[in-house]
């Protein structure tokens, strides 16, 4: 790779570098759907996709982890005939805000431990990424202050910053200088684009703000006194048990594995299909036991799995503050107002402890 880090892409040569590299690739980015919603989806030129878009239904996992996979394809006719099936395809997403550029990080964590999932990783090797940052906030249910993860922190080949009639684009892999050198269509930045950029920085710092009254640090903390919080029981007198929260959250990755086997009794597939905690079967073990049956515990999961286990395994939190599982909870659970409820709880016992 080059020393140059930081390249300019006109805005009006947008359309010709996507079809560029749409011609030997999918090039997924936010598309408008309509009511305010966005998605993923194959685009060929820039008309088509949303440089201002709040976080897609679905985040960008669905291209690494689909929602259902065949890992195996077996048949009996003639002996015991087993083959892997490892499907992948070579694409760019375009437009990943860093959100979601934090939630494959947290993907790529998981599924990278031994044992290696090789469908994953092997997807994962032929999907090139370019980020796009935030300029604002989404809306009121994003909170990726929180997490520190409204500005970029790596994941990306290519990351670009809008800055109204260009785009300052930071190179970062080879795969993305691959990009520049291939559709030679960017420019050296100048000294006006560079301080345009610096102000962009400094005004972000200023919109972007911390919106619980503690300090991201010391909420693994909070999670370890509040396992009895009352909280966990206000949430079960709300919670639908819907699972919507968790399909649209982009780390989490639990799955279940099933078999299907064809009309022909001989042959089938083994396949995976995306599982939620919040669903009543989920830790339902052989002789009926169940570890969460409550809608309580399995609330209290959720929030752990983001903000208590995988700081202690991964050091990071898998949550990513996209916003996506308070925008999609039909009984209008807020991840914020839950973090607020459980620090308000911790300070009324510490007060009452002073008294
Ligand atoms: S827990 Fe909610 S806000 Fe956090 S990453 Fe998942 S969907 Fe986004
Ligand atoms: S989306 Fe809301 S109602 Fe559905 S399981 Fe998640 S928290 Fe419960």
């Amino acid at each position: 790779m080059k020393d140059v880090q930081y390249l300019v892409l006109r805005k009006d040569n947008l359309s010709s570098f996507i079809a560029h590299l749409s011609k030997d690739q999918k090039v997924m980015a936010p598309v408008s759907k309509g009511y305010g919603n966005y998605a993923f989806e194959e685009v060929t030129s820039a008309e088509q996709v949303a440089l201002k878009y709040i976080p897609t239904i679905l985040p960008p996992k669905k291209f690494f982890m689909p929602q259902r996979e065949t890992l195996i394809e077996y048949n009996l006719q003639s002996g015991l005939e087993v083959n892997a099936v490892l499907e992948h395809e070579k694409m760019t997403l375009f437009g990943v805000h860093t959100c979601d550029l934090a939630g494959i990080q947290c993907l790529n964590m998981v599924f990278s431990e031994r044992p290696k999932d090789y469908n994953y990783l092997l997807r994962k090797r032929g999907i090139s990424i370019i980020g796009l940052e935030c300029n604002e906030y989404c809306d009121e249910y994003a909170s990726c202050n929180i997490v520190n993860s409204n500005m970029p922190n790596g994941g990306y080949d290519l990351f670009f910053t809008d800055l109204g009639d260009c785009f300052v684009v930071h190179v970062n892999t080879q795969v993305g200088d691959e990009m520049v050198e291939r559709t030679k269509m960017f420019e050296k930045p100048s000294r006006t684009h560079f301080d345009a950029f610096m102000a962009l920085r400094e005004a972000k710092s200023k919109i972007f703000k911390n919106e619980i009254p503690i300090e991201p640090r010391d909420i693994p903390e909070l999670f370890d006194r509040s396992f009895d919080s009352e909280v966990w029981k206000e949430l079960e007198q709300k919670c639908l048990s819907c699972g919507n929260c968790t399909n649209v959250c982009p780390t989490c990755y639990c799955f279940d594995l099933l078999d299907e086997m064809n009309l022909d009794l001989n042959s089938g597939r083994k396949f995976r299909k995306w599982d939620s905690c919040q669903l009543e079967p989920f830790a339902k073990v052989a002789g009926g036991e169940n570890f969460r049956k409550s809608r309580a515990a399995r609330q209290r999961h959720r929030y752990y799995r983001k903000f208590e286990y995988p700081v202690a395994k991964y050091s990071r939190f898998f949550c990513t503050g996209c916003g996506r599982c308070s925008r999609a909870c039909m009984a209008d659970i807020k991840l914020k107002d839950t973090l607020n409820a459980l620090i308000k709880e911790r300070m009324n016992k510490l007060w009452i402890k002073w008294l």
